[in-house]
């Protein structure tokens, strides 16, 4: 089942290495390259971004994945790590293969190369289409997919996952009646019903209008605050200003950037050759409308 392995504080269970022994559920061993893999990316910048955390024994780490559609390369090499409890943002334009890194995370599709340090069923998943049932109950849709997911005990399962979602007054309330926000709580719990450490969130707030955005936040701060570490894809710049520790910008399946929203900031002010564009201080983009235009021109800057 989920849970197999894993605690809801991210840790392994005693007398397991796997906090620190990453797993590599695919094809190559850490640092390896792929079968056929011969040609390497060019370096986006000239210093290749560095997408792996500080702490020393990542929650979640994956290193050169790999990803071609027939003639198409969706992922060109992108290696990333996280940390338990923290918010990363996945940003880039359409096509930029967002989606396609979360989904090789996640275990629904496998790379043509790379390596991903844990199995699929440590990681919840939450894509971007629902799976839950609108006919059904709130209550019901998370029973159902408990027993789906085979977790030891459904009932206490649901128990838990009503007072996780804040959602035990409407338990009995069929899921097509609840806001978008709310229904989408019931669609992360769903993604958590094994208590995986590491939840992917495939655009978790399109669609939703601002306040069931902030319900949306609300919920997903909680998890992260207790101990989850998240990994979510966006097209809203702002949002992974103001949610996320880490960004990682994609473009045409390249890692192009990854820091913190402040280093994005300064990046997109700044050019390459490191001179100040706009002539505004760092920080002066931040929940601000030029921010987008901005990241825009940082794309292409870097020819995408
Ligand atoms: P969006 O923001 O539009 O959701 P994305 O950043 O999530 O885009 P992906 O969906 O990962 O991007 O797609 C990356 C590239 O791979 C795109 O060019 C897309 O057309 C292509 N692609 C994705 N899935 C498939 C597939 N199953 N078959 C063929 N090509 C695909």
């Amino acid at each position: 089942m989920a849970t197999a392995g894993t605690a809801r504080d991210g840790n392994p269970p005693a007398g397991s290495k796997g906090g620190t022994a990453p797993i590599f559920n695919e094809g190559t061993p850490p640092g390896g390259n792929s079968p056929g893999d011969s040609k390497e990316s060019p370096a986006p910048f000239h210093n290749p971004p560095d997408a792996t955390s500080s702490e020393a024994s990542p929650v979640l780490e994956a290193r050169d994945l790999r990803k071609r559609y027939g003639e198409r390369e969706a992922l060109r090499g992108v290696s990333l790590s996280a940390s338990r409890g923290e918010l990363v943002a996945v940003i880039g334009p359409n096509g930029a293969g967002k989606t396609t890194l979360l989904s090789i995370l996640a275990g629904i599709q496998k790379p043509d190369g790379g390596s991903v340090s844990r199995a699929p069923a440590e990681i919840g998943w939450v894509p971007q289409q629902a799976a839950v049932y609108g006919k059904l109950t709130v209550a019901e849709n998370l029973e159902l997919f408990a027993r789906l997911e085979k977790v030891d005990d459904p009932r206490s399962t649901v128990e838990r996952m009503l007072d996780l979602t804040d959602l035990r007054d409407r338990a009995d309330d069929q899921v097509s009646q609840l806001s978008g926000g709310n229904r989408q709580r019931v669609n992360i719990a769903v993604g958590l019903l094994g208590e995986q450490p590491v939840l992917l969130l495939d655009e978790p707030s399109a669609a939703l209008d601002p306040r069931q955005r902030e319900r949306v936040w609300e919920f997903v701060l909680s998890l992260a605050e207790s101990g989850t570490t998240v990994i979510y894809s966006t097209h809203n710049i702002q949002e992974a200003e103001r949610h996320a520790q880490r960004v990682l910008v994609l473009a045409d399946g390249e890692l192009v950037f990854a820091g913190s929203p402040r280093e994005l900031e300064t990046a997109v002010e700044q050019g390459e050759d490191g001179e100040e564009r706009s002539g505004k201080g760092a920080g002066s983009f931040a929940l601000s409308p030029d921010f987008e235009s901005a990241f825009v021109a940082f794309l292409r800057q870097r020819g995408h």
